[in-house]
């Protein structure tokens, strides 16, 4: 199946300029969501992945099922102020302002083959933090994979400039 048809587009969303690609349609369609989770960990498999890292919140849905997949664990990455223990955070530039996200301290172990995983990457700055935080956290990151990657707004570059491996299944060109 060609996964671009199940992902739903909604024009100025947020905000006028914006094309909001939705993946709850991809996750609504079962064959759809079983082909992008094997399609996401297929690389990596027999590569023994310690922990899937996914980022709030649609990185949660899709790397919880590539941590099941992989017999992996999972670590979730937050918005500031939601995880009970002892966090450890990294500030990222938002359009206005900053943001931060969090991981527990000990949600890895140092030296633990790590990969991530988010539902898009458009300027790559959402994943950069998560990157920086896992290897704050001790943990190596073996590659970043995301169901849609946005190339124009150049995030997998940035990523790859880090030494990061980065994959995406199906590309839109624009914003
Ligand atoms: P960025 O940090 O610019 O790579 O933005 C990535 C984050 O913003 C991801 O968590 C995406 O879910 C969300 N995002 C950015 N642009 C879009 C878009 N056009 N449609 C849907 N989600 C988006």
């Amino acid at each position: 199946m060609d996964l671009k048809t199940v992902v739903r587009t909604i024009p100025d969303y947020p905000k006028a300029g914006i094309m909001f690609r939705d993946i709850t349609t991809l996750l609504g369609d079962a064959r759809a969501f079983r082909q992008a989770v094997d399609e996401l960990v297929q690389p990596f498999a027999g590569q023994k992945i310690d922990k899937v890292a996914g980022i709030e919140a649609r990185g949660f849905i899709l790397g919880g099922a590539c941590a099941h997949q992989l017999s992996a664990g999972f670590v979730p990455l937050r918005k500031k102020g939601k995880l009970p223990h002892k966090t450890i955070a990294v500030e990222y530039a938002l359009e206005y302002g900053t943001d931060a996200m969090e991981m527990h301290e000990d949600a890895c172990l140092a030296g633990e083959r790590v990969l991530l995983i988010d539902d898009l990457i458009a300027t790559g700055g959402t994943a950069e933090a998560a990157i920086k935080l896992l290897r704050q956290g001790g943990a190596v990151v073996e590659g970043a994979c995301f169901v849609i990657d946005l190339p124009e707004l150049g995030g997998a570059a940035r990523l790859k400039a880090m030494g990061v491996p980065v994959s995406s299944l199906i590309a839109f060109e624009g914003h």
